[in-house]
């Protein structure tokens, strides 16, 4: 379909025989924001590390953005085409302000040096303002790195996904060891960028996965267990079993 910008359809990979996707298939939006959920081993981080070209399914076919085959492109092609990801362990350089941490993200590692360096142009400062903004972090924005507390560096690396324009962000528990209204703010933040972005979540804090308000797909060995509002996953009884371990 014309508004579908990630699909996966019969994904499957194995490691030493052991099916860490079983024939796994997801449909995502332009502009939706999903929330995946799902006990240890289900198999998420994997689902993640198939669209970023991290590892290359067995089988299945992953399509991003139309036509595009994401099962013929490494790592960094993929990257290139737009897909952003965030790991849970912030890696922000803690001796440069906020701001040059944008700059140097927006510039690439290549001109990392010489961005510091040199004037930016107004779309470069009007892009750095509008993603401090949008980090709410504008007020900071001379702080050193070092000096955030660990919620606010989560959002400054957010913010240096979004200086390389990603059409799809993926973002893996993002509210670990938040406080309640930093993770309150995040869901705030994360429907911010949902409005000119996709963006897929993969959480464990169900009070947060509410404050999201969006799709909720629960995997389980693999595949897709169930989905749709959090309600209705957190009520089917096959997901109620899975969670308490039965
Ligand atoms: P989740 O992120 O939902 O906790 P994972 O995707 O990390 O689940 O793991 C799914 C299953 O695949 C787990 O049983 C895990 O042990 C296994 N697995 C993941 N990566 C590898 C790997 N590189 N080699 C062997 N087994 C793996």
């Amino acid at each position: 379909a014309k508004d579908t910008l990630l699909y996966l359809d019969g994904v499957s990979v194995s490691f030493d025989g052991f099916r860490a996707i079983n024939n796994l298939s997801l449909v995502l939006q332009l502009g939706e924001m999903r929330a995946i959920i799902g006990p240890n081993g289900a198999g998420k981080t994997t689902m993640m590390d198939i669209i970023t070209g991290k590892t290359r399914p067995d089988s299945g076919e992953v399509y991003f953005n139309g036509t595009v085959d994401l099962t013929g492109h490494d790592e960094a092609a993929i990257a290139m085409l737009g897909i952003g990801r965030k790991f849970q362990k912030p890696t922000v350089f803690e001796s440069h302000t906020v701001e040059d941490n944008l700059v140097l993200a927006l510039s690439g590692p290549r001109s990392a040096l010489s961005a510091l360096f040199h004037r930016q142009s107004q779309d470069e400062a009007d892009r750095i303002d509008e993603i401090l903004y949008t980090i709410r972090l504008f007020d900071r924005r001379h702080w050193l790195a070092a000096n955030l507390s660990h919620g606010q560096k989560q959002w400054l690396e957010i913010g240096m996904l979004l200086a390389q324009d990603p059409k799809l962000l993926l973002v893996d528990e993002p509210v670990a060891g938040m406080t309640d209204a930093e993770t309150a703010e995040t869901a705030k933040l994360l429907r911010d960028i949902a409005r000119t972005r996709s963006v897929i979540v993969v959480e464990h804090d169900m009070h947060f996965v509410r404050e999201l308000g969006v799709k909720v797909t629960c995997l389980h060995e693999g595949s897709v267990l169930a989905e749709g509002s959090l309600d209705h996953v957190s009520n089917d009884q096959r997901v109620i079993e899975v969670y308490l371990g039965r």
